[in-house]
């Protein structure tokens, strides 16, 4: 009997395979990252090519470093970068133009019309989202009318959409030789052309973006016996193995943090930070700037849904200290330069470089620093700047408890940025609440070894997973209320000053 279960990640910078054993421990892991291309300012795309190419290379590698063959693996889920658009030729395998990446800001023309000819509502209500730049149906619709001849294709059935889950599934699966074009319910939650209710393409959706409904994937569970289909025996993998199970990155680390209770929570901190609240088979509508997703769905049970508070710039905001401004060498760096002062000396950093995600929804804001004085120093930007992922979260936090009324009693969180001890600390003193990490701090591509492995019965049920779970690290809360309030509240000013910046339509 094979006796580990694969995970592919197919993340914003990378790509990373990794094999888990029953006790959900990391047995081999491979990652590699893929270019980021920047044609103009706000536009961001990727290689889908390249990242087909990355994922092969990371499971043979990951394969050859565990000394394990396909085989050897029962199952393997898909977790991915959400959102972001591929749209190829099912006959060539031919990508029409780049993979439009989440962050890319060029529809934002797409996203004002919407909203401006009265579909906002309707949106918001369906699909549970704002019409806004982030989401998959305005990037079709861009292609659809920027690719010469794509429409055409569309329509004879020579053009197929996924996000990158759907891309390396039908490639995995035998591409232009019988690949299979299916995603999962929260991949597709994610398009603005998905029924949060009926979990099926919305035909009103589609009218108002105009896209053939041939193009899209069909819609599975996250997790799924009957298989989205089964990796061939070709590159590369050696052996018949069954893809069991599919699900957006945010969503694979909300089951790898084992949030399965309604009141449950996980903070995901990389590139951007995305906080998921389990609100149970309840799909609650926010009033507060938040998405209504699907946070899973295992087959054979209803679709639990969830409240997400999705935040475009926080990690990104280091990179930037290291890549632009060269102020560190290294991201753990910043916590050394922040270390250096005792507090933010008044300086306050509002990253939207991107206008705001969650709860404010502005593509208009850009980033701003404020409260300077000559007084300040680098170490103040760098606190501001860990000050800034924090404060972010709690205005999703805040959102979250206006439109649940939970009150969190801890905050889990994982991602990249947790490995820096005083931005975890920050963030308790800015919340008021406990921060905790697992012990496994790779819980989006763990989160998709649990979906295909329960799928197959190699866990039995979510209560067997939530043995596995365990805190490796708790941070408390040692700010005075006084500070907790008034940080806030000149945190929130800050906000303030970066809205209403750009006019919607520049840099096209
Ligand atoms: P993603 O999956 O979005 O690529 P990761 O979870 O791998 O993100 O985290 C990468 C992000 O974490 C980067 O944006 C990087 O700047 C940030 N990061 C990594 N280590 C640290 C650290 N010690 N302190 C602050 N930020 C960090």
């Amino acid at each position: 009997m094979p006796e580990f279960v694969g995970a592919v990640d197919q993340g914003t910078t990378s790509t990373r395979f990794m094999i888990f054993d029953h006790s959900g421990n990391e047995v081999a892991k491979h990652q590699l990252e893929h270019q980021q291309i920047l044609p103009r300012s706000g536009w961001v795309e990727h290689d889908p090519v390249e990242i087909w190419e990355r994922t092969n290379t990371v499971i043979q590698n990951a394969l050859r470093d565990g000394g394990l063959s396909a085989s050897d693996l029962r199952a393997i889920g898909i977790t991915n970068q959400r959102e972001t658009t591929v749209v190829w030729d099912p006959r060539s395998g031919r990508p029409y133009y780049n993979a439009i990446v989440w962050q890319d800001t060029r529809t934002d023309r797409i996203a004002a019309a919407l909203e401006r000819d009265g579909h906002g509502d309707v949106i918001r209500h369906k699909a549970g989202l704002p019409p806004a730049t982030y989401f998959s149906g305005g990037k079709i619709k861009w292609l659809l009318e920027n690719v010469d001849g794509l429409r055409e294709a569309a329509e004879a059935g020579h053009a197929v959409f996924g996000n990158t889950d759907a891309w390396v599934l039908w490639n995995l699966t035998g591409g232009p030789n019988g690949g299979v074009h299916a995603t999962d319910v929260t991949n597709a939650s994610r398009t603005m052309l998905m029924n949060l209710e009926t979990l099926d393409w919305d035909d009103e959706l589609l009218g108002i973006f105009g896209i053939p409904r041939s193009m899209l994937p069909a819609i599975h569970p996250s997790s799924d016996p009957e298989a989205f289909g089964a990796a061939r025996t070709s590159r590369p993998l050696s052996a018949a193995v069954p893809i069991t199970g599919v699900l957006g990155d945010q969503h694979a680390a909300t089951v790898g943090q084992v949030c399965f209770s309604p009141g449950e929570a996980k903070n995901t901190y990389g590139t951007g930070n995305f906080l998921v609240l389990n609100t149970g088979e309840e799909l609650v509508r926010s009033r507060s700037g938040l998405l209504t997703t699907v946070a899973y769905q295992f087959a054979g049970s209803p679709a639990v849904y969830a409240l997400e508070g999705s935040i475009a710039v926080t990690g990104a905001a280091v990179q930037w200290l290291r890549d632009q401004l060269k102020i560190i060498g290294t991201a753990p760096d910043s916590e050394q330069l922040a270390r250096s002062v005792e507090d933010n000396g008044g300086m306050y950093f509002v990253p939207a470089f991107s206008g705001l995600f969650a709860p404010y929804w502005r593509s208009d804001a850009r980033g701003a620093i404020v409260g300077l004085s000559r007084y300040n120093t680098g170490g103040h930007i760098a606190r501001a700047t860990l000050e800034a992922i924090c404060y972010q979260s709690r205005d999703v936090v805040e959102a979250m408890e206006k439109d649940s009324g939970v009150h969190l009693d801890v905050l889990k969180v994982d991602g990249g940025v947790t490995a820096n001890d005083l931005c975890m600390q920050i963030q308790a003193d800015v919340l008021g609440v406990p921060v905790s990490r697992p012990v496994v701090a790779e819980t989006t591509a763990l989160g998709a070894a649990y979906a295909a492995g329960l799928a197959v019965g190699y866990w039995s049920d979510t209560d067997e997973l939530r043995t596995h779970w365990q805190e490796s690290k708790r941070w408390e809360p040692q700010w005075e209320e006084e500070r907790r309030q008034e940080g806030y509240q000149d945190w929130k000013r800050a906000v303030e000053r970066t809205l209403d910046w750009v006019r919607v339509g520049d840099g096209d």
